[in-house]
């Protein structure tokens, strides 16, 4: 285990149509109640158990983890609490303006922004929310005023909803420094209509912007680096592909999620996880928890990808499998 990802929230202020689709996430859906996250006290405890194991970097996420009253605070207690050596943040960027200079205060490393679209009528249709393309692009503004770089700005391409403005996407953002990485659309939890035909490769996305801007791989940075990472031949600076469905990484996957109830969960596309919490409300030591930790880490057998690889009807395999939705994992 090298990483570990912590879901703040399962709440979000958008409905992506991949992730919290509106029509199953409507205004009844009943979301977790408060007393059941993990609180920021525990929080910080469990990320310091988990950085007695030797983990360096965690990333919070959720749902929309800037959802989650004081989020700066939690990264400054993070790092001030703890061995862990780099925070950092997923988040849709609607509500960044608002925390960057905040967070980076605190002690937040670097930030990820997702962003499906400039054009703002798809924008809102994949979003699903009233929340319109300025108040993202402005967040993105914030965190490099704030002094965050390089940004990873996340871009997941569904066929026959965005694919149509990858290039103005491509074209937005080189020479900006900030790394535009493409993902392809993944099967996480059973409810986002996912499909392999809606599934653009990345070797499809990288011949068709190669066309117009050569590019040329990088080497990785780190093993178990999830992004396939390229240049710009002309100098435009880096741009990544992340092929979790036509190129499985589980062999060298090292990341390890909480949910924001604090269950432990070992793969993307489980179907359970371990509660953290209970045992911490139970009066467990940290060595307690640590142990527990341990024994699921060593026991995962997940090879979920790989798996789905092997299938010759991926639709049908993959809707019958029970996962964990991918709000509660946080990508
Ligand atoms: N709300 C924050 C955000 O959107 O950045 C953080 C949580 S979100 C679950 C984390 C990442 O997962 C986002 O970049 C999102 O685009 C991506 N994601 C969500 N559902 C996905 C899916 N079905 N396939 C691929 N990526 C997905
Ligand atoms: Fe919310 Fe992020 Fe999921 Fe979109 S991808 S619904 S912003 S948690």
């Amino acid at each position: 285990m090298q990483d570990l990802r912590i879901s703040l929230t399962d709440r979000c202020n958008f409905r992506c149509q991949y992730c919290m689709p509106a029509e199953v996430f409507g205004e009844h859906y009943e979301f977790l109640p408060k007393p059941a996250l993990l609180t920021f006290e525990e929080i910080t405890r469990l990320c310091s158990v988990f950085s007695s194991m030797g983990i360096r970097k965690i990333r919070l996420t959720g749902g929309e983890p800037l959802l989650r009253k004081n989020t700066p605070k939690l990264v400054g207690m993070i790092r001030s609490g703890t061995q862990i050596e780099e925070v950092t943040l997923t988040t849709n960027g609607a509500m960044l303006r608002r925390y960057a200079m905040e967070l980076k205060n605190q002690g937040l490393s670097r930030v990820s922004i997702s962003l499906d679209s400039l054009n703002d009528d798809v924008f809102r249709e994949m979003n699903g929310s009233s929340i319109g393309l300025p108040d993202v692009l402005d967040g993105i503004d914030a965190a490099s005023a704030a002094g965050f770089h390089p940004i990873k700005i996340n871009c997941v391409v569904v066929r026959g909803k965005n694919d149509q403005g990858v290039l103005d996407m491509v074209e937005h953002f080189r020479h900006t420094g900030h790394v535009l990485r493409f993902i392809e659309f993944m099967d996480v939890g059973t409810r986002n209509n996912w499909e392999m035909e809606s599934v653009i490769s990345s070797e499809e996305l990288i011949s068709m912007i190669s066309v117009k801007y050569p590019l040329e791989p990088l080497p990785q940075n780190y093993l178990g680096e999830v992004a396939g990472r390229y240049a710009y031949k002309d100098g435009a600076g880096e741009i990544g592909f992340i092929s979790s469905v036509t190129q499985p990484f589980c062999v060298n996957c090292t990341r390890a999620r909480l949910t924001p109830d604090g269950r432990l969960v070992t793969c993307l596309f489980a179907a359970s996880g371990t509660s953290l919490r209970d045992p911490m409300r139970a009066g467990a030591s940290d060595e307690d928890i640590l142990e527990l930790i341990r024994g699921v880490w060593s026991r995962r057998t997940d090879r979920y990808s790989e798996e789905r690889s092997a299938q010759t009807n991926l639709n049908e395999w993959s809707a019958a499998r029970s996962k964990i939705e991918m709000y509660q994992l946080g990508g």
